[in-house]
Order: C-alpha cells, then sequence, then structure tokens
C-alpha cells in the first residue's frame, strides 16, 4: 500500500464504535463487516485499497456500500480523511490513533508522522485572533527523506507503531518534567530558611524522586515489551510548554528568594505544568499516551494544592508574628 500525506482532524471525541451500529442493524451487517476490516488496518488506505480488502473476505459487498461506509465512518469520526495530492483521498483509523502530521518523501512516497504542541498552539493562538473556528488543521512537509538522500536506512513512523511511540514520547516528556522539578524542590529545599517550608520542599523532592522511579520503571517496561521501539523517530515535539516550567523557576531561585517567594515560584510551576498536561492530554483520543499525561497532571495538581496550603499557612504564621505583614499577594488557584 503506498504510503503519502495527510490531514487531520482536532479534538474530534472519541466514538463508541458499538453505540454507532445502524438501528436494528444485525451483528453481520455488510457496514459492520466493512467497519471490522477498516479498523484492522494501519496506515493509510484509498477507498479503492479498502474496497480490495473488504472483497477479498466478502465478495457480496459493492464498492458503492464500502464508499458509502467510509463517508459514514468519516463523519462518525472512526475514519480521518487524509489528501497526500494523489489526486484521490486516503483514510486511516483515528480510533486509538493520536492526530498527527507528516512528513513526505516525494521520492520514495513515504510518509511519517510526528505531533508538535508548539506548532498545535501557534494554529490555535492564530485562529483565535482571526476569531476562526477550525474544523481541520492540515500540517505537510514535502521533500526528501534520509533514506532517499543519503541511502541510510531509517525508520519511520506510519500508523503501524505512532500509538505505541506516542506512549513512549508522553513517558519521555513527563520523566523530563519530573527531573526538572526534582532539580527545583531540592533546591528550594536548600534555600528555605524556614523549618517548615523546609520539609514540605523535601517532602515534593521525595515525591518527585518515587514518581520519577515510577515514571522509569514503566518506561522500561514499555521499551522490554517492544524492542524495536527505542530506536524510532521522535514523534512528539515539545519545545516550551511545560518542559521549560521547572528550568525557569529554579534559575529564579538562583536570584535570592525568601520562603514565601520560593513558594509562589514553586506554585507557578505546578500549576503551569498541570494545565498544560491537562489541556494537551485531553485533546487526544484514548490512549496510553493520552493516560500517561492525564494522570500526571493529576499529580501536579496534587503538588498545587499542597503548595497552595502550605502558603497560606506560611502566611498566617506571619501574620501572627507581625500583623503588619498582613498584607501579602494571594496566589490564584
Ligand atoms: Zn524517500
Ligand atoms: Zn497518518
Amino acid at each position: 500500500m503506498a504510503k503519502s500525506a495527510m490531514s487531520q482532524s482536532m479534538d474530534r471525541p472519541l466514538p463508541d464504535i458499538s453505540s454507532l451500529r445502524p438501528p436494528g442493524g444485525k451483528r453481520s451487517s455488510k457496514r459492520d463487516r466493512i467497519l471490522e476490516i477498516f479498523l484492522r488496518q494501519e496506515g493509510h488506505l484509498s477507498a479503492d485499497d479498502l474496497c480490495e480488502l473488504v472483497r477479498r473476505e466478502d465478495a457480496g459487498i459493492g464498492r458503492a456500500t464500502v464508499y458509502r461506509t467510509l463517508q459514514w465512518m468519516v463523519g462518525a469520526g472512526i475514519a480521518r480523511k487524509v489528501d497526500f495530492g494523489e489526486g484521490h483521498s486516503r483514510f486511516e483509523p483515528s480510533f486509538r490513533h493520536p492526530r498527527h502530521f507528516h512528513l513526505i518523501c516525494t521520492k520514495c512516497h513515504r510518509s511519517s508522522e510526528f505531533l508538535s504542541s508548539d506548532v498545535e498552539a501557534l494554529m490555535e493562538e492564530i485562529a483565535a485572533a482571526r476569531n476562526f473556528a477550525t474544523t481541520q488543521a492540515v500540517v505537510q512537509i514535502y521533500g526528501t527523506c534520509e533514506d532517499c538522500r543519503t541511502g541510510t536506512k531509517t525508520d519511520t513512523i506510519d500508523g503501524t507503531t505512532t500509538e505505541l511511540v506516542f506512549a513512549r514520547d508522553a513517558l519521555r516528556i513527563a520523566i523530563a518534567t519530573e527531573r526538572s522539578g526534582l532539580e527545583f524542590y531540592t533546591r528550594a529545599a536548600g534555600l528555605t530558611k524556614d523549618a517548615r517550608g523546609r520539609t514540605v520542599f523535601q517532602r515534593l523532592a521525595a515525591e518527585e524522586r518515587e514518581h520519577l522511579g515510577t515514571l522509569e520503571k514503566r518506561y522500561g517496561e514499555l521499551v522490554a515489551k517492544n524492542p524495536q521501539l527505542e530506536a524510532k523517530p521522535t514523534f512528539l515535539f515539545f519545545k516550551g510548554a511545560a518542559s521549560g516550567l521547572f528550568a525557569e523557576g529554579a534559575a529564579k531561585l538562583r536570584e535570592g528568594v525568601d520562603d514565601q517567594q520560593a513558594l509562589l515560584i514553586g506554585i507557578k510551576c505546578e500549576r503551569g505544568s498541570h494545565k498544560f498536561f491537562k489541556r494537551y492530554g485531553e485533546r487526544f483520543e484514548d490512549s496510553e499516551g493520552k493516560r500517561i499525561f492525564l494522570e500526571f497532571a493529576d499529580e501536579e495538581r496534587a503538588h498545587l494544592d499542597l503548595l497552595i496550603r502550605e502558603y497560606r499557612g506560611l502566611v498566617e504564621r506571619q501574620d501572627r508574628r507581625s500583623p503588619a505583614h498582613a498584607a501579602v499577594a494571594k496566589p490564584r488557584r
């Protein structure tokens, strides 16, 4: 099957396939058969590819039925329509397949999938600034792949492994964030003069260390189960987003801050991290990568709540000691 370019639908909710059966439809209805065959495929199918596959299994299903079913699947959010500039559309299952963009080689016609939170954020920003309601955003990069240019055998991400590579990258990102969080809290604990504040930072550092261990174990298990996974190219590109948050916070700590400011910096980092992982994670269709993001968002939320409680406690203790200090900034939730 030829591989090529694509388009991508944004933010379509995950369909419950069993509920999408036509009313009164029997289990063996033609539509169910076609759906079942389609969902077994990976990569990017043309309508003709699907007709051929279907007819290999059931010669009684006509071309028109396949075409109609494909249109229905696109409408129901089960399939994504992709245009590789070949003069006809291709279709890929959207179920358990994270949305993505494509690099397309015009020599060998292979396509390779990737996603970037930065590119998505920028597109959203532009659409919002122009008051534009986006239904679909397409990013296609055409050119020559490394294979074709240098003869070096390189791997692509073509739909067969996208979900696994997505999970791998989600774990890598969570691990990197956890690591910088650990560094941040270790440094904060060293700087804090207030004994109670120090204990809080130490506790958070210990939690980050524990979470880090859990995530690394999970990463190790994923890679052990799929030995080819480590060598796969990067799928998720995160430049700004959450990874830089704690590093920025740690740099601020170096400027010499008091206990209260240290807590506020921690609150800002955790809030930013929680929001990013939650918002970004929620937009994916059900997958391991989505679960990793949302679980991580929950952990960051718990840290945020703890820091806010501590901040309030600290302010109260200071107020009791010197009422003149009573007017201090309250952290936002
Ligand atoms: Zn190529
Ligand atoms: Zn694709």
